[in-house]
């Protein structure tokens, strides 16, 4: 078994008397890019701000590099960059500048800066103001600021946030070329699953702070009986009602067919009849592999149940 550069042992915190995780544990292999997805409020930026010791948990054990913060916090946390929401970032200064003044306070040799602002491509708009930079070259130089120490770890909270399309594909290449080149391990937020289908190697799911599933990406697709059927249809506002009714969860709907997440074969019967039943004619019944959006409701959908 791979190392584990995180470790999450039932993990609990509260917001006063709110739990916003409930028995969190996590295992991040050495060498992935791990994706923590979940919706607005789930407990992402709280499970990393504890990772970087920034909130304290109540209760639980965590280990980053196989050690615990009562264990030298300083000598963990120098092998950690960290991006989270918007960088703190000097306007009035070039991003050399800026990068110049957090290489004084982490106290790394000069050739640093140069080799950081290669990294993230950014060597051609080091000397323009920062005031000037697009929000994409905000993210690039945050990044690059905190790969200024060489950490092996990265944590960061949702880096395509906002972005632009083209900012976003630069980000996820730069995340990619880090992980492959750079031999960092890789810990990213998002809520939006097509960005963690796209770069993730291992992916956690959370939903109010709970933990739904853990393990490889294909994993997820693999699990068992989780399908998809779409169904054709004319009357999709009577069809869906009488689905929710059944309690399906409609993961895609337009003028002539419904898409919803199914869990074996005899649900395709059963819908059938249902429809037919109440009066709804049913053109085309198929199933397919789920896209990880309609897994993703099906393994949330557990929890309001
Ligand atoms: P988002 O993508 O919206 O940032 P998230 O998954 O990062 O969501 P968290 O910010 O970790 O979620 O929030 C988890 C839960 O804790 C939410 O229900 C949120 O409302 C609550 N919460 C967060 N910060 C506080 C706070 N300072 N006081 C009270 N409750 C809070």
């Amino acid at each position: 078994m791979s190392n584990l550069i995180i470790e999450t042992k039932n993990l609990n915190f509260y917001f006063k008397e709110f739990q916003a995780l409930n028995q969190v544990n996590l295992e991040v292999p050495e060498g992935s890019i791990f994706g923590f997805l979940g919706p607005n409020g789930a407990g992402k930026t709280t499970t990393i701000r504890i990772l970087l010791d920034l909130f304290h948990a109540g209760e639980g054990q965590i280990k980053l590099f196989g050690k615990d913060f009562s264990n030298g916090r300083e000598e963990i946390l120098e092998k950690v960059g960290a991006l989270i929401e918007n960088p703190s970032i000097y306007k009035h200064l070039t991003g050399r500048q800026n990068l110049e003044v957090i290489r004084r306070m982490v106290n790394v040799p000069k050739s640093r800066v140069e080799e950081v602002l290669k990294i993230v491509r950014l060597v051609d708009n080091a000397d323009k103001k920062a005031k000037n930079y697009s929000l994409g070259m905000c993210q690039r130089l945050g990044l690059a600021a905190a790969l200024l120490t060489d950490p092996d770890l990265l944590i960061l909270d949702e880096p395509t946030n906002g972005l632009d399309p083209s900012g976003i594909i630069e980000m996820r290449e730069l995340i990619t070329r880090l992980n492959k080149e750079h031999g960092k391990t890789i810990f990213l937020s998002s809520h939006i699953l097509s960005e963690i289908e796209k770069l993730a190697t291992d992916v956690a799911i959370i939903d109010q702070g709970q933990i739904l599933y853990q393990g490889k990406l294909e994993g997820l697709h693999q699990q068992d009986g989780l399908m998809e059927l779409k169904i054709e249809l004319e009357q999709v506002n009577e069809a869906i009602e009488a689905l929710r009714n059944m309690n399906y969860t409609i993961s895609e709907q337009n003028g002539r067919s419904v898409k919803l997440p199914i869990e074996s074969k005899a649900d395709v019967s059963r819908i059938n009849k249902l429809l037919v039943q109440s009066g709804i004619d049913v053109y085309g019944l198929q199933t397919s592999e789920e896209t990880l959006e309609s897994i993703f409701l099906n393994i949330t959908k557990k929890l309001d149940q």
